[in-house]
C-alpha cells in the first residue's frame, strides 16, 4: 500500500494522451469482466515517455498493444509496459468482484444493483487506465447484464435484450465515468433548453420509491432554468439521469449525464422528509447539476485544484438556494455551517489550505475547507470586483477554458484579465490555512469616526508564519437613534494593520462590521451587550442583526460557564422583542432564537485561553433554555398557534419558516408543560417535520418512550426514516447515557455497518453530542475507536471521515487528552489500517 506524500510542486503532464476509449462490461456479482480498448498517443507537450496505467484490486486476464499479446509488469498500484513512441491501441480484459466491494469505491453493489463511484481515484479499481483528471477523452460503453436498466454516461447509442450501449461525446476524465445496472424504475420528465433542445430527464429508484421523486425532479428543472438565466449555461446532452443509491459514501456525484445520489440526498416525501431534508435535497441536486459546467466541461488539472470545481459549485448552489428561498436565512445557515465545521477544522490539527499543497490520500481532502471556505473565497472575489465584473469574468472563464483541465492560476487570471487587478495577494486565501482574527478598535473625534483593523492568523500545521491577506470588510454605520448614516461600504484591507476614516458625522455612530459575513474571519472587538442589543434591534443588515443576537448568546453562555453568572435580562428581553416582531420573517426569528451550540462555546472558551468543560457547557445551555422558556412563557403558546400552517403540507420556504418558528416555540414550551403540546403534535402530525420535531422535544425532556416505539413500528420499512430513528436517540441522549445508547443501537438488528448512512446516524450523532462524546470516563472515545477499527477494514473513506470526531482534542483537559490519545493510538496501531484512516489519525495526533 502506497503511503507516501504527493506534492503539488511535483506535478508533471501525462506522457500519453487518449483519443478515445471503448469499454465493455459483462456484469456478474463476483466475476465482472471489463474489456477496454484505449487509443493512446504521445503527449506532444512533454518528452516523458514512461507509460504507466493505474490499477488496483484487478485480476488481469489479458493485455495487448496494437493487437500483440504483451506481459505487463504488474506493480502494487498499476501496470508498466513497453509501448511505442507513436500512437497505439492498448486492449485489456480484467476481472473484478463488485459484490464484495464494501469500500463503495469503483464498481460495487447496493441492494442488488450495480453502481459506481469513481471520484477521486476509483476508476483504477475498474480497469487499467491513466486515472488522473488531466487525461480526458470520449467514452463508448457497452453494458451487458440480465437486468432491466443498464445505464452509463452520455447519450444512449443502441440497446437490445440484455445489453445497452452509451456514447458520451464530451471528453471527460475517468473520475466522471459511471455505470448503473439494476431493477429500477424511472420517474420521467423532460426539459426544453434555452436554445430549444429537448432533454429527457429521469430519476431512477428502486421499485417502491417512485412516490419520492417528484420534488427532486422539480428541483432539477429549477436548477436547469437558473443556470441558463444566471450563468448562461445550457445543458449539453439529450438525456440527464439521476440514480438513487442506498449505500453511498458521500452526498452525490456529478458523473457526466448520470448523476449518482445517496438516496438521502434525492428521495423526498412530506411524510418521510423534514423541511431541512427538502432544502438540502434541492441544494444537492442543484450542486451536482451545476457541476456539468463547473467541474465537467471545465475540470481540474490535478486533485490539488479540487476547490476550482467544488468551491465554485458550492458558491453557485448557495446563490441558487438564496434565489429560491431567502438570501438572509441562507446566509445565516451557511455561516453556521462554516463556523461549525470549517472553523473547527481550520483551528485544529487538520487545518489545510483551500488548495492543499500535499496529500497522502486525496479522499481526505473533500473537506469543509475545500468546499465551504472555497466558496467563501469566491464570494470575497465577487465582493471585491463587483457583480458586473464577476459576471464578465465567469463568461471569460467558460469561453477560455471549456474543455480544459484547469488550475487556480487559470481561474485567477480570468479575473485579472477582466478587471486589471493584481490578485497575487488575494491568492493567499488559497495558499494559507487558518482563520484570520480581525481585531477592531474605533474612535470618534470631531465628526470623524476611525476604525482601526488588525489581522492575524494563528500558525497551522506546516505554516508557522502568515502574510496579511486581502480582506473585504463590509461596514455600515448607525446613528444612536437607530438610523443608518453610512450604508454598507466595502473596506478593502490589505495590510496587517490599517485604519479607515468616516468624516462629517454628527454623533459617534454604532458600527455594523463584517456585514453579510463579508469574509471568513473571526471578528474580535470589545463591545458591550447594550450595543449588541442595539444592533439586534436596529441593524439593517439581516446577517449582522442575527449575529448581534448570536454574540449576546455566546457572551451569556460563556459567562454562565466560567463564572456561573445568571443569564442577563437584557439578552432575554432582546430575544423576546425579536420573537414578538411579526415584521420579521419567521425563519429568521427561529434562527435568532436558536442558541449557540456547545462545540461553538467550547471553541470560544479555548480561544480565550480557557479549558472548556463539556459538562459545564451542557448544563449551562440547559439552564439557559429553561430560563428562556420561563421568560417567554406567555408568548410561546401564542407563537405556537400563530405559526400553524393550514392545509396540506408544502415544503416551500414560507411554510417551512413558519414550521421552524413553531418548532422552536414548541421546544421551549415542552420545558414548561411536561411535553403535553409535543405529544399532541406527535399524534396529529401529517408530515415528518412535525412528527420528528415533536419527538425531539419529548426526548429532550427525557420522555417520548412510547412515541419512539410507535415511530419504529410505523417506519420500520423505510431505511431513510429509520436513520432518523437511530440518530435521534443518540442526539438527544443525556450525556451520561449517550455512549450506552449508541452501544445499544449497534446491537439492533437494523444496525448495518456496511451502510454509511446508518453508521453515521449512530456515530456521527455520538460525535456531535458534545458532552456525551466527551464523557469524562472515556466510554464514548473507546466505543467510537472500537467501531472505527471495525469499519476501517470494510470502508476506509467513511472511517477516515468520522475520525474527525477527535480533531478538537487539544482543547480539553489533560485527562481527556490522554484518554483520546490512547483511543487514537489504538486505532493507529491496528494492523492493516487503511491509508485513509492512518493519514487522518496521524495528522490528528501530531
Ligand atoms: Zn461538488
Amino acid at each position: 500500500m502506497r503511503n507516501e506524500t504527493i506534492f503539488l510542486k511535483d506535478y508533471t503532464p501525462p506522457a500519453y494522451l487518449i483519443d478515445d476509449v471503448h469499454l465493455t462490461f459483462k456484469l456478474d456479482p463476483t466475476k465482472t469482466r471489463v474489456l477496454s480498448r484505449i487509443a493512446f498517443h504521445p503527449n506532444p507537450e512533454t518528452t516523458d515517455r514512461d507509460f504507466f496505467l493505474h490499477g488496483e484490486q484487478l485480476s488481469l486476464i489479458s493485455a495487448t498493444v496494437d493487437g500483440k499479446a504483451c506481459r505487463p509488469e504488474i506493480a502494487d498500484e498499476g501496470l508498466i509496459i513497453a509501448v511505442p513512441d507513436a500512437p497505439f491501441i492498448f486492449e485489456a480484459e480484467v476481472e473484478i468482484s463488485p459484490s464484495t466491494n464494501t469500500a463503495l469505491e469503483g464498481l460495487y453493489m447496493s441492494n442488488g444493483m450495480y453502481c459506481t463511484q469513481c471520484e477521486a481515484e476509483g476508476f483504477r479499481k475498474i480497469t487499467y487506465y491513466p486515472d488522473r483528471p488531466d487525461v480526458m477523452t470520449t467514452f463508448t460503453v457497452r453494458v451487458e447484464g440480465d437486468l432491466p436498466v443498464l445505464l452509463s454516461n452520455g447519450n444512449p447509442a443502441a440497446s437490445g435484450d440484455g445489453w445497452a450501449e452509451w456514447h458520451d461525446p464530451w471528453p471527460k476524465p475517468s473520475y466522471l465515468f459511471a455505470l448503473v445496472a439494476g431493477d429500477l424504475v424511472a420517474h420521467p420528465d423532460s426539459f426544453n433548453t434555452m436554445s430549444g433542445k429537448q432533454v429527457e430527464l429521469n430519476i431512477y429508484v428502486r421499485p417502491g420509491d417512485e412516490h419520492k421523486c417528484a420534488f427532486g425532479m422539480e428541483a432539477l428543472k429549477r436548477s436547469m432554468v437558473w443556470d441558463e438565466q444566471i450563468y448562461g449555461r445550457e445543458y449539453d446532452l439529450d438525456i440527464f439521469n439521476i440514480v438513487a443509491v442506498d449505500d453511498f459514501n458521500m452526498g452525490a456525484m456529478e458523473n457526466k449525464g448520470l448523476n449518482i445520489f445517496n438516496s438521502s440526498a434525492v428521495l423526498a416525501s412530506p411524510e418521510t422528509s423534514t423541511d431541512t431534508n427538502f432544502e438540502r435535497i434541492e441544494a444537492i441536486i442543484a450542486h451536482e447539476y451545476f457541476h456539468n459546467w463547473t467541474g465537467n466541461r471545465i475540470t481540474c488539472r490535478d486533485w490539488f485544484q479540487l476547490c476550482l470545481k467544488e468551491g465554485l459549485t458550492v458558491f453557485r448552489d448557495q446563490q441558487f438556494t438564496g434565489d429560491m428561498r431567502s438570501h438572509a436565512v441562507k446566509r445565516i445557515n451557511d455561516v453556521l455551517a462554516l463556523r461549525g465545521r470549517q472553523f473547527r477544522e481550520d483551528n485544529g490539527p487538520l487545518a489545510h489550505p483551500v488548495r492543499p499543497d500535499s496529500f497522502v490520500e486525496i479522499n481526505n481532502f473533500y473537506t469543509a475547507t475545500v468546499y465551504e471556505k472555497g466558496a467563501e473565497v469566491i464570494g470575497m472575489l465577487k465582493r471585491l470586483v463587483g457583480d458586473a465584473d464577476y459576471a464578465k469574468a465567469l463568461d471569460l472563464y467558460f469561453e477560455r477554458h471549456d474543455g480544459d483541465a484547469a488550475t487556480i492560476e487559470d481561474w485567477l487570471k480570468v479575473f485579472e484579465d477582466t478587471t486589471g487587478r493584481d490578485l497575487d495577494q488575494f491568492k493567499r486565501w488559497y495558499e494559507q490555512a487558518g482563520t484570520p482574527r480581525l481585531t477592531v478598535t474605533d474612535h470618534f473625534d470631531n465628526g470623524t469616526y476611525t476604525l482601526h483593523l488588525k489581522q492575524e492568523t494563528p500558525p497551522t500545521p506546516g505554516q508557522p508564519k502568515k502574510d496579511p491577506r486581502v480582506i473585504p470588510v463590509a461596514v455600515g454605520l448607525l446613528n444612536p437613534n437607530g438610523d443608518e448614516v453610512v450604508e454598507t461600504t466595502i473596506l478593502e484591507m490589505t495590510e496587517a494593520e490599517q485604519s479607515f476614516e468616516f468624516k462629517g458625522l454628527a454623533a459617534r455612530p454604532v458600527p455594523s462590521i463584517l456585514r453579510g459575513f463579508s469574509a471568513p474571519v473571526i471578528l474580535q472587538r470589545d463591545t458591550t451587550n447594550a450595543e449588541r442589543a442595539f444592533l439586534l434591534a436596529h441593524d439593517t443588515d439581516p446577517f449582522n442583526k442575527w449575529e448581534a443576537g448570536r454574540a449576546l448568546g455566546k457572551d451569556t453562555l460563556s459567562r454562565m460557564v466560567t463564572n456561573g453568572t445568571p443569564p442577563d435580562n437584557a439578552y432575554l428581553d432582546a430575544l423576546m422583542a425579536v420573537l414578538r416582531d411579526d415584521t420579521l420573517d419567521p425563519a429568521f426569528r427561529a434562527l435568532a432564537l436558536s442558541l449557540p451550540g456547545q462545540d461553538d462555546i467550547a471553541q470560544t472558551l479555548f480561544d480565550a485561553g480557557l479549558t472548556p468543560d463539556p459538562d459545564k457547557i451542557y448544563r449551562a445551555s440547559q439552564t439557559l433554555k429553561q430560563t428562556l422558556a420561563q421568560h417567554l412563557q406567555d408568548l410561546l403558546p401564542k407563537i405556537y398557534a400563530e405559526m400553524h400552517v393550514p392545509g396540506p403540507y408544502s415544503p416551500d420556504a414560507e411554510a417551512a419558516g413558519n414550521r421552524a418558528l413553531q418548532g422552536a416555540a414548541l421546544s421551549l414550551l415542552s420545558r414548561l408543560d411536561g411535553g403535553s403540546a409535543a405529544s399532541r403534535q406527535y399524534e396529529s402530525a401529517d408530515n415528518m417535520t412535525q412528527q420528528l420535531g415533536a419527538l425531539s422535544c419529548l426526548l429532550t425532556i427525557e420522555k417520548g418512550e412510547a412515541e419512539l416505539a410507535a415511530f419504529r413500528t410505523q417506519w420500520g420499512q423505510d431505511r431513510l426514516v429509520m436513520d432518523k430513528w437511530f440518530g435521534l436517540q443518540v442526539t438527544y441522549a443525556a450525556p451520561e447515557r449517550a455512549a450506552a445508547t449508541a452501544d445499544r443501537l449497534t446491537k439492533d438488528p437494523e444496525f448495518d455497518l456496511i451502510n454509511p448512512n446508518r453508521f453515521r446516524a449512530v456515530f456521527g450523532a455520538l460525535a456531535m453530542n458534545a458532552a456525551g462524546f466527551h464523557d469524562p470516563t472515556g466510554t464514548s472515545y473507546n466505543l467510537v475507536a472500537d467501531w472505527l477499527i471495525r469499519l476501517d477494514a470494510l470502508n476506509p473513506q467513511t472511517t477516515a471521515r468520522l475520525s474527525t470526531a477527535f480533531e478538537t482534542w487539544r482543547r480539553y483537559d489533560g485527562d481527556r487528552q490522554s484518554l483520546i490519545r490512547d483511543a487514537l493510538e489504538r486505532i493507529q496501531s491496528t494492523p492493516g489500517l487503511s491509508r485513509d484512516t492512518s493519514e487522518m489519525v496521524g495528522r490528528i495526533l501530531n
